[in-house]
């Protein structure tokens, strides 16, 4: 598999290089043929290069199997006039990564805020919503009519609807049979009402599979008191962003939240939260986030060209981080005191 390595920025470089210890644990056990190309984005490369993201990066990744990616400081880079674009917002627009498949689970050994165990996974729409362009003279999403009125634009489409909850079904055919869409139709009755119209298509596509609408304000009240009722989760672009960053909480931290961001041709892991400037280079971050996505990235890849040893390689890791945290390996964030490397090295110690 040929994986292309952002680091990105803040607590980036460190949650990546524990990453890559880890994933070279399980390649060596499971005979995954890894080829690594490192490179730059974020801070790093505007400083060296000019630009958060130089465009040749973007043939380089479309040649490889995958893109492991720190998280990058989004807020910095507002200024596009000195080559900040946001690389995230970058690869999921121009690889198509329209499906950002996000799964939470509590753990046995780390202190969750629910009374309730639970498994469920967020599937939020990628590639539109309010994050389209930002600049509206290129057809984006805000705009300043006078100095005092901002406009902001959320553009929903019934193809990216259709596909996303069809991730969705699919995804629940798999797990425990349950879809909830998550809207603001009585609000966004149009947008919303397109996405829920998609939802009840895939529904009927899908019969052995139930499908459950709720509106995303009572989601967040049904989160906090019982997350265990969810299996897949589906929802636009923004109420994803935020549900997800609850649901990783709410299984104890921030820091085990995952992710893939999945298209048809091009898969990119990528931890749901952002790049923690506040505890960057102090060896305290949580690892694991970018650890569990990059086993949801050897999956996608496994099913598509690798075959059955990524799977393997991917059940392993989270069998090891599971095992690693029982054991009472835990960062600051879970209420242990284990730096970001130990972490790292103690999950990989435990890859079978
Ligand atoms: P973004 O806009 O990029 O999503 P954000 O403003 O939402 O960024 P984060 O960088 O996600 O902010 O950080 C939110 C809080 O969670 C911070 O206090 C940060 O320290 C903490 N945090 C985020 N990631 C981790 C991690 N991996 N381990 C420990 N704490 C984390
Ligand atoms: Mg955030």
């Amino acid at each position: 598999m040929h994986l292309v390595v952002l680091p990105g920025d803040g607590i980036g470089p460190e949650i990546t290089a524990a990453t890559l210890a880890v994933l070279e644990a399980a390649a060596n056990r499971h005979g995954l043929n890894m080829n690594l190309t490192h490179e730059v984005a974020g801070h790093e490369s505007l400083s060296r290069h000019g630009t958060t993201v130089r465009p040749c990066l973007l043939e380089t990744v479309q040649a490889a199997d995958g893109l492991l990616m720190g998280p990058m400081s989004t807020y910095d880079y507002l200024d596009a006039g000195k080559g900040g674009i946001n690389p995230s917002g970058y690869f999921r627009k121009r690889l198509d990564l329209f499906a950002n498949i996000r799964p939470a689970r509590t753990y046995p050994g780390v202190p969750h805020p629910t009374r309730h165990e639970f498994d469920l996974i967020v599937v939020r729409e990628n590639t539109e919503g309010f994050y389209a362009d930002r600049n509206m003279a290129k057809g984006g999403a805000e705009m300043l009519v006078t100095e005092d009125v901002c406009i902001s634009l959320r553009r929903i489409t019934r193809p990216a609807c259709a596909r996303i909850a069809e991730a969705a079904f699919r995804l629940a055919a798999t797990r425990r049979r349950k879809v909830t869409a998550v809207h603001k139709a009585n609000v966004l009755t149009m947008g919303d009402g397109l996405f829920l119209e998609e939802c009840r298509r895939a529904a009927a596509n899908h019969p052995g599979v139930e499908l459950e609408e709720v509106i995303v304000d009572a989601m967040a009240a049904l989160l906090i008191r019982d997350p265990s009722r969810f299996d897949v989760i589906v929802t636009t672009n923004m109420f994803g962003d935020i549900l997800s960053d609850m649901t990783a909480e709410l299984s104890g931290s921030i820091g085990l939240g995952g992710s893939v961001n999945a298209g048809t041709a091009h898969a990119m892991a990528q931890a749901a939260h952002g790049s923690a400037p506040d505890i960057a280079g102090q060896d305290r971050a949580n690892p694991l986030s970018l650890v569990l996505s990059l086993a949801q990235l050897l999956d996608w890849h496994g099913e598509r060209r690798g075959g059955p040893a990524y799977a393997r390689a991917a059940r392993s890791i989270e069998a090891a981080v599971a095992e690693a945290v029982e054991a009472g390996e835990l960062t600051p964030d879970l209420g242990g005191r284990l730096g970001t490397e130990a972490l790292g090295q103690a999950v990989a110690r435990r890859v079978r």
